[in-house]
């Protein structure tokens, strides 16, 4: 009795908070230090480009939710696609099983990736079809009965929070407590403007080892370093060394996919195509989570063998998800009407128009454009940290005029839904110049 009446009291207080307040009982957010952190504005509701807190303010989403959502928030063409799926069947085991919706996705797949690509694995999240593909690379050469154990990756690189993906991340303090318990990775610079060399170079002093079992990078922009750019020439040029040296090549494509740069894949802007590809955020249309490795048929077979223990015995509960499969067919569907196609390059010329404008503003040191991406840097005394004050004045700036953009320590970016409107997203930049003016 008494414990009830205890229980009746708190929740009285509970319902006299709001979201915000009641949010900060229980959870626990992700790259938050909830010491210094303040309540977060609590979205209820979201259509289009556009959030709604609990206040009524909206915001202009113009980071598509950390790069998940293209064709906005709430879509009923991905809605409607997943109801019919949760009523005809939400879920089957995938070992042992299949169902229509995994093999239409497969099929649809193949229509749009690169023609090297033959098979498709799927798992949760970025971080494990990072996972699966390290794993895939190594096993590949222990079932050869060759031994290699270690990784190339880019600096400043970022594949994810799991253990390998997480190892094969170059931004220091994500990782730092870390050290000592990951993969063995080694970092070459970025092949960026002025280190091409620097870059080609430290990889081909490293495959000729011979240790190596893959090379594994975000093709043409490394997101969460700030949309770090880099041309297609040299990454063609790093995979086939890559392949006449037997180190097979990951492109995480986990940001760059389904539009962002203005092609389907990043990897459509190279000659040489990787080994493996990365898929993940945008491929249910920022709706179910959900995340595929795919690889050549070369990599199949080094695991087809009569020998059961030469299988990839790698899985997740939810793996091939019906219902994340069916949102991935409706959202590439979407991705391919002409619509979308048009709005991304349409977003590209304003960003281009836009970049003309800023690049010459006395406090811009850079800006940088590829497909929907745009990339603007702020001049700054010495190297600003990727949480630091800057960073959160121009954040909180963006969150009071209501608009979503996330700065990345002096960089801010805008990777909005294609949906976004001529209008909408002269608002973005308008209030990025705004910005400027505070910082
Ligand atoms: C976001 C991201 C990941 C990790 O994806 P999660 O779904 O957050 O695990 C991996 N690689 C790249 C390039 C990413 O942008």
């Amino acid at each position: 009795m008494h414990y009830f009446c205890k229980k009746n009291t708190v929740n009285i207080y509970i319902r006299l908070m709001n979201l915000s307040e009641r949010d900060l009982i229980y959870n626990w957010h992700p790259y938050t230090q909830h010491k210094t952190a303040t309540a977060f504005p609590a979205i209820v509701k979201a259509k289009g480009v556009y959030l709604w807190d609990e206040n009524g303010k909206e915001y202009i989403d113009a980071i598509a939710s950390w790069w998940v959502n293209p064709f906005g928030h709430s879509n009923t063409v991905i809605a409607k696609a997943i109801y019919k799926q949760l009523l005809t069947l939400e879920h089957v085991l995938f070992g042992g099983f299949t169902h229509k919706p995994a093999v239409l996705l497969a099929e649809k797949l193949m229509e749009i990736l690169p023609s090297n690509q033959k098979k498709i694995f799927y798992s949760d999240n970025g971080s494990t079809a990072v996972e699966v593909a390290i794993k895939v690379a190594f096993q590949y050469f222990y079932n050869k009965g060759i031994k290699k154990s270690k990784i190339i990756a880019f600096e400043d690189a970022f594949h994810g929070d799991t253990f390998g993906a997480m190892a094969a991340s170059g931004i220091s303090f994500f990782t730092e407590a870390f050290q000592g318990s990951l993969l063995e990775v080694v970092r070459i610079p970025v092949p960026v403007s002025g280190k091409e060399n620097e870059s080609i170079n430290a990889l081909k002093n490293l495959v000729k080892t011979g240790e190596f079992a893959s090379f594994i990078f975000e093709p043409l922009v490394q997101g969460a370093a700030g949309m770090v750019m880099y041309d297609a020439k040299y990454l063609d040029q790093m995979i086939a060394i890559c392949k006449q040296n037997n180190v097979f090549t990951i492109a995480d494509e986990v940001m760059t996919g389904f539009g962002k740069t203005g092609k389907t894949f990043a990897t459509d802007y190279l000659q040489n195509k990787p080994d493996m590809m990365c898929l993940s955020k945008a491929l249910t249309g920022g709706t179910i989570p959900m995340a595929i490795t795919t690889f050549t048929q070369e990599i199949f077979h080094g695991f087809f063998d009569d020998d059961v223990n030469k299988a990839l015995f790698h899985g997740h509960t939810f793996t091939a998800n019906p219902t994340g499969c069916a949102a991935a067919i409706a959202s590439i569907s979407l991705l391919q009407t002409p619509k979308i196609q048009t709005n991304i390059q349409t977003i590209n010329k304003q960003h281009l128009a836009f970049q003309e404008k800023i690049k010459h503003h006395p406090k811009v040191a850079t800006t940088r454009v590829l497909g929907v991406i745009f990339a603007l840097e702020i001049k700054v005394e010495t190297q600003q940290s990727y949480y630091g004050s800057l960073r959160n004045k121009m954040y909180n700036f963006f969150i009071e005029n209501g608009i979503l953009l996330r700065p990345v320590g002096n960089i801010i970016y805008i990777l909005p839904p294609y949906i976004i409107t001529k209008k909408q997203l002269q608002k973005v930049y308008f209030t990025i110049e705004k910005a400027l003016e505070i910082v």
